[in-house]
């Protein structure tokens, strides 16, 4: 057996009039993030994690942001995607660990549905999907709510 680690990292700013989708799911908040898709940065540094694993370069190389195709997409689809994209070098998913740094909304309430609806986007248990939610202490782009940010590791093994 392979096993293999793979880290990724994504920042959006944040912005008024967008609705902001994390995690998979739309969440309320006056802000929300943007970017060409959805701009999910959770999904986003997942989605780099897995190719990062797989030596398989990044989100960008494989969905850049000047297709039209991928406006405004769910980042989901993005995922699944990338999923499939690492199954073609034989690799699936052993376990996801993320955190998410968000001086607001207070994430807490919505991790369980995230882990849901990713572990299904993945075809995987949802206890395999770990996602973390902090702050920064009011310090940084983060801080000042410019922006969030995500960091995720995950394993794959074939
Ligand atoms: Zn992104």
């Amino acid at each position: 057996m392979k096993i293999r680690t793979g880290f990724g990292f994504d920042v959006h700013r944040l912005v008024e009039d967008r609705d902001l989708w994390l995690g998979g799911i739309k969440i309320e908040h006056t802000m929300g993030l943007l970017g060409h898709s959805d701009a999910d940065v959770l999904i986003h540094a997942i989605c780099d994690a897995l190719l990062g694993a797989a030596n398989m370069r990044d989100i960008g190389y494989h969905f850049p942001d000047t297709a039209g195709e991928f406006e405004n997409i769910d980042s989901k689809i993005l995922l699944k995607k990338t999923v499939a994209l690492i199954a073609t070098k034989g690799y699936t998913i052993g376990n996801i660990d993320a955190t998410v740094c968000a001086e607001r909304p207070k994430l807490k309430n919505h991790i369980p549905q995230m882990q849901q609806v990713l572990a299904e986007v993945m075809g995987i248990d949802a206890d395999d999907v770990s996602i973390k939610a902090t702050t920064t202490e009011k310090l940084g782009f983060t801080g000042r709510e410019e922006g969030i940010s995500a960091y995720a590791v995950v394993l794959i093994s074939k």
